[in-house]
């Protein structure tokens, strides 16, 4: 298999490059934001209650971002492979991930990381907010919290799977068919 964790601050580019990512190496595109939205749409109660920490831009509990994963994945066996947008956000989230990965005798494959500055990352979100309809992308105080929440807990994965030798770092700023292009350089070097 081959399982990707496409990383990087709310901004960097991970659903863009994880849409083209998907096509080509038919993939299959884990968005833990984009279920999550998908549950605030339907209305359900794990919506409703992840709807109140999103709309502050704050992370939602462990236990129920990795709930979700754990049965995606399950409902997926037999795919090529998987890429992790948007997950794992914290050392806990990528320990479970760890684990539920090797009860399927798999494992993360690599993290491709993107980086891009703050002031690109703000530039972009207030971009995309114009007609994403997230509220969570319009709000200055509420993108600055979430790009706290990026530094404070889910940055530290860079070291977590440096230690893994599995982090690449790609710089997410150019033309997007560019960085796309290191992307798949960066997968065909590891694979
Ligand atoms: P995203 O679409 O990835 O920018 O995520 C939007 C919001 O959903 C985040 O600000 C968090 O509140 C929540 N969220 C998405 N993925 C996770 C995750 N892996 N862990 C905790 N919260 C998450």
């Amino acid at each position: 298999m081959l399982n990707i964790v496409l990383f990087g601050p709310p901004g960097a580019g991970k659903g863009t490059q994880s849409e083209r990512l998907i096509e080509k190496y038919k993939l299959i595109h884990l968005s833990t934001g984009d279920i999550l939205r998908g549950e605030i749409a339907a209305g359900t109660e794990l919506g409703m209650k992840a709807k109140s920490l999103m709309d502050k831009g704050i992370l939602v509990p462990d236990e129920v971002v990795i709930g979700m994963i754990d049965s995606k994945i399950n409902a997926n066996a037999g795919s090529k492979g998987f890429i992790f947008d948007g997950f794992p956000r914290t050392i806990a989230q990528a320990d479970a991930l760890d684990k539920l990965l090797s009860g399927k005798n798999s494992s993360i494959t690599m993290m491709l990381a993107l980086e891009v500055e703050k002031d690109e990352l703000v530039r972009r979100i207030l971009h995309r907010g114009k007609d994403s309809g997230r509220s969570d992308d319009t709000n200055l105080d509420i993108i600055n919290k979430r790009i706290d929440e990026y530094n404070n807990k889910t940055a530290p994965l860079k070291e977590y799977y440096s230690q893994q030798n599995k982090l690449n770092v790609i710089k997410g700023v150019g033309g997007i068919e560019v960085i796309f292009g290191k992307l798949c350089e960066a997968i065909e070097k590891q694979v």
